[in-house]
C-alpha cells in the first residue's frame, strides 16, 4: 500500500516511510491510494474467526511491503491482548467497552500497535528515534505505556500542569526508563505550541530524530478499525445493522470505523457525539466548517476546536456533502446533560458511564429516539475511574479501583518541572 498526502504537494511514501514522518513534508496528512474490500463471506463468518485474525485480515493490506507476515501476525496479537466486550445496556443500546487496557482508554489499541512498528522500522537505522509528544492526558499515557522498553526509541511528553487528572499523571510520570515526562508551566495548548516549534527547528531536527505519535499517524489511525470489526463479531442481531455512535474529539477515532464500513463492515449509521466543541454537528447543519478555540468540558479528551482527522473524513467520501450526510450525523451535547445520562444510566440500568461515554450514549439516545426500530452500539473510550473526580459526585458513590492500575498509584512519579519556554525543552531534548 501506498500513501498520498492530502495536500498533494508530497511524494507518495509506504507504510514504514508514513509512520516515521507521522505527517506529509508539505504538512498534509497521509491517505491510503486506495480503500481495501473485504470478501462478504467474511463477515458471514466472522463469529468463527479468532481476534488476531480478523486484525491481521484488516491491517494486513495497509501495511504490506513494510512489514512481514511473521511480524505482522506478533504485533497485533501484542496488540490487543485484552478483552474488548460488547456489553448490552438497554433493548437497544449497547455499549463497546475499549477500555480493558494497560491505560484504561481507547488510545491504547492505536499506541501498542504504533509503537511496535516503530520499534520494528528503528532497529533498521543506528539512530535514535524521539518520539515527542503534548498530551491533555489520554495520549501520553497510552504512548508512554506502548513504547515503554521499546529499544532504540525514546518518548518524551509534555504535559500542563495541574491540568491532567490525577490517574492520569501517575501514568504518564511513573515509568521511567525510556520514558521523559515533562511537567509544564502552562496550557495544553502551550505544550503544543512547543511541541510545534520543536518539529519546525531544523537546527534541531538535524540532530535528532523526532518523530510525533498523536493520531494523525497512520500507524495509530488504522489499528482503531479493529474493534469495529470485534463489535460486528459479538452483534447477535446479524439481520439488521447497528448504528454506531463514537464520542469525538480529533475524529480519528470514528474515521478509523467509516473506513472499516467503507470496506465492507455493515453499519447502519454514524453518530459522531461531540461535547459542546461542535465544529462538526455545525458543518453538518451548514455545510461550513468554521474552526473554533477549544472550550473546556467534563470529557477533556474532546476539546478540539479544529479536528485534524476530518479533512480525513471528507476524503472517504470524495468530498460531497450529501453523500457524508447520508452517512453521518453529529450532536453536541452538553456537560450538564452528560452529567445527567451518568446519573440516569447508573441508577435505571447499573451501568457506569465515563463523561466521554456519556457524550456518546446520550447522542445515540437521541438519534435513536428519532429512529424508531433500530438499534446501536456507543462506544465507552475510557474507564470512568480516570474522571472519577467527575463522576463520582454525580453518582454519589466511590468508584472501584481497576486492580490493573492500584499498583501505579503507589508508585513514586519522576518528572522534570518546566516553565513555557523553548530553550528549556531545547535542552531537554539535546541532553538525552
Ligand atoms: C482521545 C479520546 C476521545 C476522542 O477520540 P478522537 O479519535 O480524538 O476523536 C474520546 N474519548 C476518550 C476517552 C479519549 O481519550
Amino acid at each position: 500500500m501506498r500513501y498520498y498526502s492530502l495536500n498533494k504537494q508530497s511524494p507518495l511514501a509506504d507504510f514504514k516511510e508514513a509512520t516515521i514522518k507521522g505527517q506529509a513534508p508539505d504538512k498534509g496528512l497521509y491517505f491510503p491510494e486506495r480503500i481495501p474490500a473485504i470478501e462478504p463471506s467474511f463477515f458471514k463468518n466472522i463469529g468463527n474467526i479468532a481476534d488476531d485474525d480478523i486484525a491481521f485480515r484488516v491491517i494486513r493490506p495497509y501495511t504490506e511491503g513494510s512489514v512481514t507476515d511473521d511480524e505482522l501476525h506478533r504485533i497485533v496479537t501484542e496488540t490487543i491482548n485484552f478483552p474488548i466486550p460488547l456489553v448490552q445496556v438497554t433493548d437497544t443500546i449497547h455499549s463497546l467497552e475499549l477500555y480493558h487496557g494497560p491505560t484504561l482508554a481507547f488510545k491504547d489499541i492505536g499506541a501498542r500497535f504504533m509503537s511496535r512498528c516503530l520499534g520494528l522500522f528503528s532497529k533498521e537505522r543506528s539512530e535514535k528515534v524521539i518520539v515527542l509528544v503534548a498530551t491533555s492526558g489520554d495520549t501520553g499515557g497510552a504512548v508512554a505505556n506502548g513504547f515503554y522498553g521499546v529499544e532504540g526509541v525514546e518518548v518524551v511528553i509534555l504535559y500542563p500542569s495541574g491540568k491532567v487528572s490525577p490517574v492520569q499523571e501517575k501514568q504518564l510520570t511513573t515509568l521511567g526508563k525510556n520514558i521523559h515526562a515533562l511537567e509544564i508551566e502552562g496550557s495544553f495548548d502551550d505544550c503544543q505550541k512547543l511541541v510545534k516549534q520543536a518539529f519546525a527547528d531544523s537546527a534541531l531536527t538535524k540532530k535528532l530524530f523526532l518523530t510525533s505519535a498523536n493520531s494523525i499517524n497512520v500507524a495509530r489511525w488504522l489499528p482503531q478499525q479493529f474493534y469495529y470489526f470485534f463489535a460486528y463479531k459479538q452483534w447477535k442481531q446479524k439481520e439488521q445493522a447497528p448504528v454506531i455512535c463514537v464520542p469525538s474529539g480529533n475524529f480519528g477515532n470514528i474515521c478509523a470505523g467509516m473506513l472499516a464500513h467503507i470496506s465492507g463492515l455493515p453499519v447502519s449509521h454514524f453518530i459522531a457525539a461531540c461535547n459542546a466543541n461542535d465544529v462538526v454537528p455545525g458543518f453538518l447543519q451548514s455545510q461550513t466548517y468554521l474552526p473554533k478555540k477549544a472550550v473546556a468540558t467534563i470529557s477533556n479528551a474532546m476539546d478540539v476546536g479544529d479536528p485534524s482527522n476530518f479533512v480525513r473524513i471528507l476524503e472517504l467520501f470524495d468530498h460531497e456533502f450529501i453523500k457524508l450526510k447520508s452517512t453521518l450525523d453529529s450532536y453536541s451535547i452538553s456537560d450538564a446533560d452528560t452529567k445527567v445520562t451518568i446519573r440516569n444510566v447508573y441508577q435505571s440500568f447499573n451501568y457506569l458511564l465515563d463523561p466521554h461515554g456519556a457524550v456518546g450514549y446520550c447522542a445515540l439516545e437521541k438519534y435513536l429516539r428519532q429512529h424508531p426500530g433500530l438499534h446501536g452500539i456507543f462506544l465507552e473510550t475510557a474507564h470512568p475511574v480516570k474522571f472519577y473526580d467527575v463522576v463520582e459526585p454525580v453518582i454519589g458513590s466511590k468508584i472501584p479501583v481497576p486492580e490493573s492500575i492500584k499498583d501505579i498509584l503507589l508508585k513514586p512519579m519522576k518528572r522534570s518541572k518546566m516553565g513555557n519556554r523553548y530553550e528549556e525543552i531545547y535542552n531537554y531534548l539535546m541532553g538525552i
